[in-house]
């Protein structure tokens, strides 16, 4: 029998931790949760380990370190706390694949550890290649480590890659779904809520992720990390509605022909693939019927809608700090519009605020990142004061 691949779930009690441990479950047999973490979600994280009993379990809020050790008391499972205690975990020689799935800036520490101990990632935390996509591709020359995308688009983009050159890759054509605001116009903006905000139309996802879709500013990350991932310039990648959500991405080959992946929208797809890579799984879940979509639509993005999406063009042509800077602001700005302090549409003048004077490093280093994250942080808290 083939030995059971250890997991370690980086953000176990987040969307994409819980439909990991979904898939564990659906082939325990080859997968084994070795190491679940959690930034404060506490109950969720004990019902996760009494129920797993993973190796180790680790809570980045260490107020928490109490309770998460007194409820796991005589289970045979080690607990630690503290960001650290996480990137130290993931080193960890029986650890065979890292599924970084927490939110924002916080995967960007333990992915480079991950790296650095030559762990097959299977990388949901886009930020991570957003803020230090330089960086990281300079470690992975170095590393055994290797990147396999989680994330929809680029699973799909990952997988139509199977088999070709890069030299023959003309562009890629990245799908977006538009986001609950694809329809309204801009003078209606102004008055959405984050309960309208909240609502995707296709996709099930953490709240983070579904603002930053609503603003669109997550297909611009993702053009980011498509941009790192895939070794293509931004000029080379496409983003074309299509509000299906069925058609996950496309690559365009120079000899014209245009290869795309298609799946029902459903996150296990690509976990799926991610933990199995190069095999694939069979799996019984509900299957794609193409019968069933007559209209499979494409449109261009209204980038005057989404100014945040060509921020994001504009901060990787800028490259160096730019992203990192830019990721920072609007993680604060999607925290505040969370908390009802400000606007949606005040999102992107915030953003753009706080990022129009950086202290600009070329080739930053991982302190630069550090700076760059809380200075731009501080500044854009101030703007929304
Ligand atoms: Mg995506």
């Amino acid at each position: 029998m083939e030995k059971q691949k250890n997991i370690a779930i980086l953000g176990s009690t987040g969307s994409i931790g819980t439909q990991t441990l979904d898939v564990i479950s659906e082939y325990s047999d080859k997968l084994r949760p070795y190491l679940l973490t959690a930034n404060r979600s506490v109950d969720l994280l004990i019902e996760q380990a009494v129920k797993f009993r993973p190796h180790k379990v680790v809570i980045a809020s260490e107020e928490f370190y109490g309770k998460l050790k007194a409820a796991l008391e005589g289970l045979d499972i080690i607990v630690e706390c503290g960001s650290k205690a996480i990137a130290d975990a993931v080193t960890d020689p029986e650890i065979d694949v890292v599924v970084t799935a927490m939110v924002g800036y916080s995967g960007l520490e333990p992915t480079i550890a991950a790296i650095k101990s030559d762990k097959v990632i299977a990388l949901a935390n886009k930020e991570t290649l957003v803020v230090a996509g330089q960086l990281i591709t300079e470690l992975l020359k170095t590393s055994k480590s290797s990147l396999v995308p989680v994330d929809s688009e680029h699973s799909a983009i990952f997988q139509c890659l199977v088999g070709e050159e890069h030299k023959s890759v003309n562009k890629i054509i990245l799908t977006a779904s538009g986001g609950p605001f694809r329809t309204k116009s801009i003078e209606e903006l102004e008055f959405v809520t984050k309960a309208d905000a909240l609502k995707h139309p296709n996709w099930s996802m953490g709240a983070k992720v579904t603002i930053d879709s609503a603003s669109m500013m997550n297909k611009g990350f993702e053009m980011i990390e498509a941009r790192w991932l895939f070794d293509v310039q931004p000029e080379n990648i496409q983003i074309v509605v299509h509000p299906q959500s069925i058609i996950h991405s496309m690559v365009e080959y120079g000899d014209g022909s245009i290869k795309a992946q298609l799946g029902l929208p459903d996150m296990r797809l690509p976990i799926r693939y991610a933990l199995n890579y190069p095999n694939r799984f069979t799996s019984c879940c509900k299957k794609l019927t193409v019968a069933d979509y007559a209209n499979l639509t494409f449109e261009l993005p209204d980038m005057k809608k989404f100014p945040l999406l060509g921020m994001a063009f504009d901060a990787i042509a800028k490259g160096g700090n730019m992203p990192c800077a830019l990721n920072a602001a609007n993680e604060i700005v999607v925290d505040a519009f969370l908390h009802d302090k400000i606007k949606f549409t005040k999102m992107a003048d915030v953003v753009a605020r706080a990022i129009s004077d950086i202290h600009f490093v070329e080739v930053p280093a991982y302190m630069d990142l550090v700076d760059t994250n809380s200075v731009i942080r501080k500044k854009t808290l101030e703007l929304i004061k």
